[in-house]
């Protein structure tokens, strides 16, 4: 099966067009015709006929199933547990908590009382989780999404978790996600109250704090490696999520610890 389906298909006379006409005119019924979810992953196949000088415009559009394939996440089960510890809601809808003992599955944000670690399996589909006999939580309602547009931000948002280390821009996102870069930051406010931009930081300052509590890197080796482009930005960024240096911050957890 193909991952492409035919849009549309239109054919053109070259005697009767001159070719500046025939560009602008396409032009317009791209933009006319195609939504901006499909414009920047829609492309064309042409085929001109030398004898009868038609020439044959075929329109395809990625499939839907392709567009949306969830993209395995590039997440330690411990850090994943971390999240869970943490009720970070900014991971919701990307991940799931299955518990072995009740069969019960949740959002990393849910406010029942933990599960030890042991019991605790993680899925990243839906679907997955509850062919393997588990049943939605009633208290965070993880089966319920709240809008259509959950499904792209949560492919927004594992996109961020899984390339947080490369330096890239929002129009980087909108390709990998089939949408506008102003459609995607406009559903991405609406949907989570945050920019991509803060989205991004946020996911390079938890994976700073997995290093920092985790290993013996030192603060400008887990700079580079979560993606910040200089101290200064990863020191900024760093302090304003966690109200303090990354020194103070692995200082404060050695102290915590027996
Ligand atoms: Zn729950």
């Amino acid at each position: 099966m193909t991952p492409y389906h035919l849009l549309f298909t239109i054919l053109y006379h070259l005697n009767s067009f001159g070719k500046l006409l025939f560009t602008s005119s396409l032009r317009n019924i791209f933009s006319s015709t195609i939504s901006a979810r499909m414009r920047t992953k829609t492309s064309a196949l042409i085929c001109y006929n030398k004898e009868t000088e038609y020439v044959v415009f075929s329109f395809l559009a990625p499939s839907k199933d392709v567009k949306y394939m969830p993209e395995k996440i590039n997440l330690s089960f411990d850090e994943m547990w971390e999240k869970v510890l943490a009720c970070d809601r900014a991971y919701d809808g990307v991940f799931f908590t299955a518990v072995k003992t009740t069969k019960i599955y949740c959002r990393p944000s849910c406010r029942s009382r933990k599960p030890k670690k042991i019991n605790v399996a993680f899925y990243q589909d839906i679907q997955e989780v509850e062919n393997a006999g588990y049943r939605a939580c009633k208290r965070c309602r993880p089966d319920t999404t709240h809008s259509p547009d959950l499904g792209v931000v949560n492919s927004v948002i594992t996109f961020l978790i899984n390339h947080y280390k490369q330096p890239f821009i929002l129009q980087d996102i909108a390709d990998h996600v089939g949408i506008s870069s102003f459609y995607l930051e406009r559903l991405f406010k609406r949907e989570t109250a945050e920019t991509p931009r803060s989205y991004l930081e946020k996911i390079r300052v938890d994976k700073a704090s997995h290093y920092l509590r985790n290993s013996l890197k030192t603060n400008l080796e887990i700079c580079y490696e979560t993606g910040f482009q200089s101290p200064s930005n990863f020191y900024r960024v760093f302090r304003r999520l966690k109200n303090c240096t990354p020194s103070e911050y692995r200082h404060l957890l050695n102290e915590d610890r027996p």
